[in-house]
């Protein structure tokens, strides 16, 4: 197989040959049609998730089709098109997974951090935490909803029944989450980097009722927020936004710090809470509704070896909707 490597945290990923893999017990093997990059991978390779596997090969959403199954699993097709998410597996055991919470098990493996990802022409995943995928529509228009859409959706669920919503950077998830949340009758308030024109025009091409800087006010209450962006500024600038009783809701897994704020913008019953990782059923749940609701993703794809230069474009805030990779043949 070929795969994309990291070999240390701050440096670039290296491309290399590696012997193709072999699923053992409940695993399966994907020959990788697509594999999306997610923000998270940045701050895999940037280091600033304690604990990485390492080497590490990145990308947790895979689209691609089963090629090899290990021993001990069953009613899966060779053949089969699959999606492979951030959630690697679980322990099963703990109070978390007992619960109905397996988003927050103490044992979790994570797809592309504490084991390998979709950076490759093949990957490994557990059988029973893949998700079967449609024929309909190409690899590369699937694979950002397996984290960006399916995230943002269980973020979209911590709004509530929110009928005004703010979205804060308007970068892939969004991009799918104002499509859904729209779908739902919710009206959106899409903040971007200040001055950043094309994300905003992009925002209300989507059907956004309004976009603007995230120096800006909404020109509304918003009944909740939702940040995307790694920017820790903009828990405070998100709760000036939202009404009393209102959400904030940060859905990403790393942010700066969150400088201090006066509590009278905590006052009156406002909430902070954060999104973490995703369950099985989030992901049964998005899945479907996404197909019914006709969601659209706006990808930018590269073959595998540029896997630096998507990585960069994502960083620099270039791009518009998700990057994917595409392997190819080799
Ligand atoms: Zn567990
Ligand atoms: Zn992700």
């Amino acid at each position: 197989m070929y795969c994309m490597i990291l070999h240390e945290t701050g440096a670039p990923l290296v491309f290399e040959e590696l012997p193709d893999p072999i699923p053992g017990p409940g695993e399966m093997r994907i020959q990788v049609e697509a594999c999306g990059v997610c923000r998270t991978d940045l701050h895999v390779v940037d280091g600033e998730l304690p604990d990485p596997k390492l080497p590490v090969i990145p990308g947790h959403e895979i689209v691609g089709r089963i090629d090899a199954l290990g021993p001990r699993v069953e009613g899966i097709e060779l053949g089969a098109r699959v999606g492979i998410p951030w959630l690697g597996s679980t322990c099963g055991v703990c109070a978390y997974c007992a619960s109905g919470r397996e988003n927050l098990c103490d044992r979790p493996v994570f797809t592309g951090y504490t084991r390998n990802g979709g950076y490759a022409t093949h990957a490994i995943a557990a059988a029973r935490y893949a998700f079967p995928l449609r024929e309909e529509g190409a690899a590369a228009a699937l694979a950002p909803l397996l984290c960006a859409g399916l995230i943002g959706w269980r973020s979209l669920r911590f709004a509530g029944s929110a009928k005004t919503l703010g979205l804060y950077g308007f970068g892939a998830a969004a991009h799918i989450i104002v499509q859904a949340a729209r779908n739902q009758g919710r009206q959106l308030f899409a903040f971007t980097r200040p001055g950043d024109a094309a994300a905003q025009a992009f925002a209300l091409r989507l059907g956004a009722a309004w976009a603007g800087g995230s120096d800006e006010k909404p020109p509304e209450p918003l009944d909740a927020a939702i940040i995307y962006a790694p920017v820790g500024e903009l828990v405070p600038a998100a709760l000036a936004s939202v009404r009393k009783g209102g959400i904030v809701v940060c859905a990403g897994i790393h942010m700066s710090d969150i400088p201090s704020f006066p509590y009278r913008l905590l006052w009156q019953e406002r909430r902070i809470v954060s999104v973490a990782n995703l369950t099985r059923q989030d992901g049964i749940e998005f899945l479907a509704f996404a197909a019914q609701a006709g969601i659209e993703t706006r990808t930018k794809t590269y073959p595998l070896e540029e896997a630096n230069a998507a990585l960069a474009d994502l960083r620099a805030g270039r791009l518009e909707g998700a990057a994917v990779l595409l392997p190819r043949p080799f």
